[in-house]
């Protein structure tokens, strides 16, 4: 992958997508094209497609998505599915027509059944039903993953499949209800600590378990995938272990400093009990993610602080 290939980041103003913009940019690449979604509607058939044609993409990373936490996504079902399906069909479509060289498809971990032996391998996709409450998100992204398998196997388009697992970092969406539980609670301690209350309420019961990864590490990987990996076989990007809902919102209550209580509200779903990915094929490629997750998400309230002074 030459410094001055043409590259696509697709989605770039979101979590992933700016993180892999910022790796770009550090590993010294100097072309990198970006369209904010006012400049290029990537639902817009018409539009994707005179993009591509006016700038030939030589690479491209598909990290654009509708995405949001349990919450958002069963409340919005349709949005999900057809926003996601629209992005993906048109962006892998006129990639393959009009001469890209390589793309780089971005899956969700929630793409695997809900009840998957954990921790959760590659070949158990479409073994069994999803979890409810992201079904039509993840069916989009199945979809997707799909159908970079079948245009490598009728057209060798070169198309690879990364599965990252819950991810978190800078840029994230901190709204109290359509995130993901880490910058949720992050957000809702920093609030209670702010205004001296003396509890936080945490969804669920504090039991399903989740892996998180943060978003530099998943760039890195992403970047090192794009470089060294060409298959139809897609490669799950994880930390490697799992903490409970309890132990990430102990760490999040200790690393804000807020001395109040925990309150779990069992009327919020608890989703699938455990996420864990297998990221054995990834390690035997070579590659290890580096940001331990209380560094990590100290890092974040860092971010979070600095990004709220910036907006009063
Ligand atoms: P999921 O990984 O797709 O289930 O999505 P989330 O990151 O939204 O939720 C993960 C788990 O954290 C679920 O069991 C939620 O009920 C729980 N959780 C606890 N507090 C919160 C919160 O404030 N926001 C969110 N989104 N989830 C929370």
């Amino acid at each position: 992958m030459s410094k001055d290939a043409r590259i696509f980041v697709a989605g770039h103003r979101g979590l992933v997508g700016s993180a892999i913009v910022r790796r770009l940019q550090v590993e010294g690449h100097g072309n990198i094209l970006l369209r904010s979604s006012a400049d290029l509607d990537l639902r817009n058939q018409a539009a994707v497609e005179r993009f591509f044609t006016q700038e030939r993409p030589e690479l491209v990373i598909l990290a654009a998505a509708k995405v949001g936490g349990i919450h958002a996504n069963n409340t919005y079902p349709a949005d999900f599915i057809r926003d996601n399906l629209q992005i993906q069909t048109n962006v892998i479509d006129a990639a393959y027509r009009l001469g890209t060289r390589k793309l780089l498809f971005l899956g969700s971990s929630c793409i695997y059944p809900k009840y998957a032996p954990q921790p959760m391998n590659e070949d158990c996709l479409l073994t069994g039903p999803l979890e409810p409450t992201n079904e039509w998100y993840a069916i989009a992204k199945i979809a997707g993953v799909k159908m970079c398998q079948a245009y490598r196997r009728q057209y060798q388009f070169d198309a690879i499949c990364a599965m990252p697992t819950n991810l978190y970092g800078p840029g994230d969406n901190f709204d109290l209800n359509n995130s993901h539980v880490l910058p949720a609670l992050l957000r809702k301690f920093h609030e209670s600590k702010q205004q001296g209350l003396d509890e936080v309420v945490v969804w669920g019961t504090g039991t399903p378990r989740r892996e998180f990864l943060h978003v530099d590490d998943l760039a890195d990987a992403c970047l090192f995938l794009l470089r060294e990996y060409s298959s139809d076989h897609p490669v799950n990007i994880g930390w490697g272990e799992d903490v409970s809902i309890l132990e990430l919102a102990r760490l999040i209550q200790e690393i804000v400093g807020f001395s109040g209580q925990l309150r779990f509200d069992t009327s919020k779903p608890d989703g699938t009990p455990r996420k864990l990915l297998d990221t054995s094929r990834l390690r035997d490629l070579g590659w290890r993610p580096k940001i331990p997750l209380r560094e990590g998400v100290a890092a974040t309230y860092r971010w979070l602080l600095a990004h709220l002074s910036e907006r009063r």
